[in-house]
């Protein structure tokens, strides 16, 4: 996940593993006015796999079509090179409702971690902790810097900017130029890939709220009153989070094999190219792994593949204005420059933000403290330093020898490694990590779901690019779950639509605390605001800005 904000260390909690009770995510029954439905899915990330291990246990006949030719689980995938494991972004597994965490436990049971979460920021050479502590903080900024960052507070407050319309303006506003100009403007520029000046306020009166760093720091910086009431108080962070102890895929791993031991078909190396109607169903065209063009008929089609490809591979063909409208979404693009380094210069965090502006690198991953069986070698450690792009741009084509040299470069320029510390390194290029949230997105994302509800009857979107949606694997895994359940009924019972987040879900609220995923579907939805209105917020440009 990105924030704005660094993560915290609050609690330090032993690494114990879950139990395995029996199952106990609800048995879906095929509905009974005749034969179990087949069903297509396309990916085999967590939103496809899913729902291929919840139909097949309800006896539909399932095929999985993956792109990849050999690793399940998308975007949430473990990637292998020489015994080291990387993960793509580092995937805590935390979810609000108890289903998923359900499921969760009801795949992997006792190979799921519980594991501390522990981040920090870098600036300017030194640590910062998360929430501050008011303590660290003064000694790191230096008293002479902290009351710059005063100063410019009461700057901001005497002559704010009238009628703010960038993220750089509102942050300014908020909290003065100095602390803005710290702990907002590099990280938040390298992972989005634009400049304060072009991100719309709105994105930040909506994302710096309740627990943010800036209130973090500046009660760090002049200590207030704490409100009477305790309800007012800030929640705090999440302290662990559950992991497989092979990271990620290993969770996608189990759920594919048991899709194939309930019956399913999983074929890797398959990549969709085109979705056809026909008279009872669909017609799912693809090129298998040796290149020969395939087809699969199926009743319904479940998709997690991008939107936009999506769309544009409908047949018949859809309007001008939902390709029109497809073509416009946009993605952001991520990669991860895996380095084993020699440990000499060592630190345990999971993962480190980089608000240091001359470099380019935005996180650094500490593969072994996700879990000590990603790094094979004790005496070894190994970073994953994540570089936020687009897809086609200079980070992107830079070759795997030139992402290396530059990783190693900004890991010594970061005073984390030695020179002669790295001994190997491996490049994992993400595409479309990112659905990207523009000005017109809502409104494209309302014109395909009109089109395809109105013209692809048994076309199902689900996940995170599969509906252009900023969900983590929780909300994909519970889109895949009412899907099955509308499938499995016959009829719409859910509005996958309405599968809800709010932006810091992830940092606080309960584990499992929602018993029940959604309401049933009760006509409520309605076009664009709906389809906004469960997106987790992600920057949008100045209208009329660069
Ligand atoms: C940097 C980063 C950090 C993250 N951190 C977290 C976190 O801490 N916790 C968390 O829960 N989530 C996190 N997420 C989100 C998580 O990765 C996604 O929510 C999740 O993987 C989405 O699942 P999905 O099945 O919808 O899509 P994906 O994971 O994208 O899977 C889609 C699958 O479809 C396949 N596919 C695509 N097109 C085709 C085609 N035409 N034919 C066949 N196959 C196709 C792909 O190869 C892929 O395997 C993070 C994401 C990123 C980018």
């Amino acid at each position: 996940m990105v924030s704005t904000h660094a993560a915290a260390i609050i609690v330090r909690m032993p690494i114990e593993s879950a139990g395995l009770p029996a199952p106990v995510a609800p048995a879906l029954e095929a509905d009974d006015r005749g034969p179990p439905p087949s069903v297509a899915i396309i990916g085999a990330g967590p939103a496809g796999l899913t729902a291929a291990y919840l139909l097949t246990r309800a006896g539909a006949a399932v095929t999985v079509l993956e792109a990849d030719p050999r690793l399940v689980g998308g975007i949430s995938r473990t990637v292998e090179y020489k015994g080291f494991r990387f993960d793509i972004g580092g995937h805590r597994f935390f979810s609000k409702s108890k289903e998923v965490e359900d499921l969760w436990t009801e795949l992997l049971g006792g190979d799921m971690l519980v594991r501390p979460r522990s981040s920090r920021i870098l600036y300017g050479g030194k640590f910062y902790s998360y929430p501050l502590r008011a303590a660290e903080a003064l000694k790191n900024l230096g008293l002479v810097e902290a009351a710059r960052c005063v100063a410019s507070y009461g700057w901001a407050r005497a002559f704010p900017v009238r009628d703010p319309r960038s993220f750089e303006d509102w942050v300014s506003n908020q909290f003065g130029r100095r602390l803005f100009g710290i702990f907002f403007k590099t990280y938040t520029e390298k992972v989005w890939g634009m400049s304060c000046k072009e991100i719309s306020a709105d994105w930040a009166a909506q994302r710096i709220k309740g627990l943010s760093l800036a209130s973090a720091i500046w009660n760090a910086v002049l200590p207030q009153r704490q409100p009477r009431d305790r309800a007012k108080q800030i929640k705090t962070l999440i302290g662990s989070f559950r992991y497989p102890r092979k990271g990620p895929g290993m969770m996608w791993e189990a759920a594919a094999r048991r899709t194939v031991e309930q019956g399913g078909e999983i074929r890797m190396g398959c990549r969709v190219t085109g979705l056809a109607r026909t008279p009872t169903g669909w017609e799912v065209r693809h090129v298998d792994a040796d290149g020969r063009r395939q087809t699969v008929e199926a009743d319904h089609v479940i998709s997690s593949a991008p939107l936009r490809e999506l769309v544009l591979g409908l047949e018949p063909a859809a309007s001008p204005e939902a390709r029109a409208a497809a073509t416009g979404l946009a993605y952001r693009d991520f990669l991860t420059v895996a380095l084993v380094v020699k440990p000499t210069l060592s630190f345990d965090d999971n993962w480190i933000y980089i608000h240091e502006p001359g470099v380019k690198v935005g996180r650094i991953q500490n593969f072994r403290s996700w879990s000590p069986e990603l790094v094979p070698d004790p005496a070894l450690a190994c970073y994953g330093l994540e570089y936020f792009c687009f897809e086609g741009d200079g980070l992107w084509n830079s070759t795997d020898q030139e992402l290396i040299a530059l990783a190693s470069r900004e890991l010594v320029q970061l005073g984390l490694a030695r020179a002669d510390d790295v001994v190997d390194g491996h490049v994992v290029r993400q595409p479309k990590a990112y659905p990207v949230y523009d000005d017109a997105y809502a409104r494209h994302v309302a014109t395909i779901r009109q089109e395809l509800d109105e013209r692809y009857p048994g076309l199902h979107l689900v996940g995170r690019n599969g509906m252009h949606k900023y969900n983590n694997q929780d909300h994909a895994m519970m889109t895949a779950m009412l899907t099955a359940r509308n499938i499995l009924a016959g009829r719409p019972l859910y509005d996958v639509w309405n599968v809800n987040q709010d932006a810091e879900y992830h940092e606080d609220g309960d584990r499992g605390a929602e018993a029940k995923l959604d309401r049933e579907r009760d006509g409520g939805h309605d076009g664009s605001e709906a389809a906004a209105g469960g997106l987790r917020q992600v920057p949008a440009r100045v209208a009329g800005g660069a």
